[in-house]
């Protein structure tokens, strides 16, 4: 019992020392080391392996939206963001990118691990969002993605879960089919931190100004996103993503650091 209890003890602390932040830290300085115990492929393979399973399923209902005006915003917009990618992480850059716009009343985006992106009509309709709100949006996604918030979500359950399980990842064994399924499970039915909710909307803010969005759009959504609210129960987006006085405030304190990155880039542009 004693020597497996120093075996556990001796792969966390190369662990936890090994760990590290899963991007640069770019010019707003969204720095933090992480715990990413499970390999990034067995991640992004049930991401790719979900995402699949959620166009099918609104291809089936006939709400995968690929011409409307509003579905061609979502598509330049990814574009424009994703371009960007590589101040914070340059491998990001050979992601298979996959932008999808779905319609539905739902209040709600989101890019999965790897850079699988979707949109529902119901947060540009509900929310009037203009393009420079839409990246504020989307570009909060992508950072969630690039910044690894779920990999490192579903470590940090599966080591409160027990250490044993990570001994066998950090000896190099096979992951279980019990372990891809847990990965499954914890992905998206865990909710994203405060941290991680604070570095996406700082992050985001950077990537979009990069990308030559107005970053005094970000603010805004939440402002609306709080009017949407009113005194009724709130909408899914905002139920995993908290909205507060906060929030806003770190956004408008991060403004004077990016709006020189979005005046070069609207010059650059021309
Ligand atoms: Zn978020």
């Amino acid at each position: 019992m004693k020597r497996m209890l120093v075996a556990v003890l001796a792969a966390l602390t190369m662990l936890v020392t090994g760990c590290q932040s899963s991007t640069e830290s770019g010019a707003t300085k969204t720095t933090r080391k992480q715990l990413l115990l499970v390999p990034a492929e067995a991640v992004n393979q049930q991401s790719a392996q979900q995402y699949r399973a959620t166009l099918i399923k609104a291809q089936r209902l006939r709400r995968l939206d690929t011409t409307s005006p509003d579905a061609q915003r979502v598509v330049a917009i990814a574009q424009r963001l994703a371009n960007q990618v590589s101040v914070f992480r340059p491998d990001a850059t050979t992601w298979k990118w996959e932008v999808n716009t779905i319609k539905s009343d739902e209040v709600n985006a989101f890019c999965m691990p790897g850079g699988k992106i979707a949109v529902f009509s119901g947060i540009i309709r509900k929310l009037n969002l203009t393009d420079d709100e839409l990246a504020a949006v989307i570009g909060h996604e992508i950072c969630h993605a690039l910044r690894e918030h779920s990999r490192e979500k579903v470590s940090q359950q599966l080591l409160q879960q027990g250490a044993i399980t990570l001994v066998g990842i950090a000896t190099g064994s096979q992951i279980q089919q019990g372990m891809a399924a847990l990965i499954g499970q914890y992905l998206f039915s865990l909710p994203y931190s405060r941290t991680m909710e604070t570095e996406s909307d700082i992050m985001g803010l950077e990537l979009m100004a990069r990308a030559g969005f107005n970053p005094e759009a970000a603010p805004n959504v939440w402002r609306k996103m709080a009017k949407l609210q009113g005194g009724k129960a709130p909408p899914q987006f905002m139920s995993t993503h908290p909205s507060d006085q906060t929030r806003i405030a770190n956004l408008e304190k991060a403004l004077p650091t990016v709006k020189p990155l979005y005046e070069a880039a609207i010059q650059n542009r021309g």
